[in-house]
């Protein structure tokens, strides 16, 4: 049986992975600051730890020669307007987590070594550019402080790789959607925010919209996500790899595809926010060599999303009137 441990076990994408490896039959500790907000944890061990505090990732890794490996997603991380408006908490907070979590996986003899970065490492782009490879995100120009925590945290993870014989695997996420994602607060993504602002309007409603709509970008679904992550760290791919759908649509686009899944009509009223690059549009050939490929279309993620989110909403509401 392996031992694994998952950081960013209370949040979305690690929470489902944790369900995974233990369909795999694997032993697995979660370690977040906070508890699955959706659905209790299936991890074999769940610590409530500050990653980042080393002295907390060591706890997190105890004791020496138990973990056969470590997937390190924990992240003070949210959508666009979060990303804009909390820099410095960005930059501070995941310095300290990626830097103390590789830290001590050196000390502690890990050997195989996870780690969560994303497509915001990438310049901004225009439309109608050709898809970007992974050796693209040199020069080095991400729109936003999150990218270049990112780009930082993936050199810290090689460098300690290549020193302490650590197999670093490295995915550069696409955004990710799909139930138990946060779909309110200011942490959610563009899917989970349409399914929210549709499922709380009538049909024929407003909904708004930062900017005009017309960046693109691509949603990749969680089952794909994480079957994408396996197929990684199972592979000879040591430098870093990105995951993604290539199926490319306009926030407009994504608006008429949860429209369509929620069967109802709405208008789109454009306001300013913060819209973020104009295109991201990124190759996936380097985890293609592994055979895998997305099996969900971006409407087929939505037609198990919205419903969940729809639910959601409703539950909120019953709490607000009691
Ligand atoms: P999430 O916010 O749902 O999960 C991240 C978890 O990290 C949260 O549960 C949070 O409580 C935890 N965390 C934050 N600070 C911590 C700390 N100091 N100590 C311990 N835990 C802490 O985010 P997610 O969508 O599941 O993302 C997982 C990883 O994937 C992150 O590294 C993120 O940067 C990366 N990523 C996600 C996307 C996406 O679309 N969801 C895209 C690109 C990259």
């Amino acid at each position: 049986m392996r031992n694994i441990l998952v950081t960013g076990a209370g949040g979305f994408i690690a929470h489902h992975l944790v369900k995974r490896l233990k369909k795999e039959g694997c032993w697995v500790r979660g370690v977040d600051i906070k508890y699955p907000e959706f659905s209790g944890t299936l991890a074999d061990e769940f610590k409530i730890l500050d990653l980042r505090d080393i002295s907390n990732c060591r706890a997190a890794m105890s004791p020496k020669g138990h973990f056969d490996e470590v997937y390190h997603l924990a992240a003070d991380m949210g959508g666009m307007g979060f990303i804009h408006s909390a820099e410095c908490e960005i930059m501070r907070n995941n310095v300290f987590i990626d830097n103390n979590m590789i830290c001590a996986a050196a000390e502690f003899g890990i050997k195989n070594y996870f780690f969560s970065s994303s497509a915001c490492v990438y310049r901004d782009m225009s439309p109608d550019e050709q898809e970007l490879g992974e050796e693209a995100a040199y020069p080095a120009m991400p729109d936003n402080e999150y990218g270049w925590e990112k780009l930082y945290a993936e050199r810290m993870a090689l460098a300690y790789g290549r020193r302490y014989g650590i197999r670093i695997r490295i995915a550069r996420f696409q955004n990710c959607f799909g139930p138990e994602g946060a779909w309110r607060g200011g942490r959610e993504k563009a899917p989970a925010a349409m399914c929210r602002k549709i499922a709380q309007t009538e049909n024929g409603g407003t909904i708004e919209i930062w900017g005009d709509g017309s960046a693109i970008r691509s949603y990749i679904y969680i089952e794909d996500m994480i079957e994408a992550i396996r197929c990684l760290v199972l592979s000879d791919l040591d430098t870093p790899t990105n995951i993604g759908n290539p199926e490319y649509i306009s926030v407009n686009q994504l608006v008429d595809m949860v429209s369509e899944v929620a069967g109802k009509k709405v208008q789109i009223k454009n306001i300013e926010g913060p819209v973020g690059v104009r295109a991201r549009n990124f190759g996936n050939c380097r985890i293609y060599t592994t055979g895998w490929r997305p099996k969900f279309s971006t409407i087929d993620g939505l037609r198990i999303t919205y419903p969940w989110i729809e639910e959601q909403v409703k539950l909120a509401k019953r709490t607000v009137s009691r």
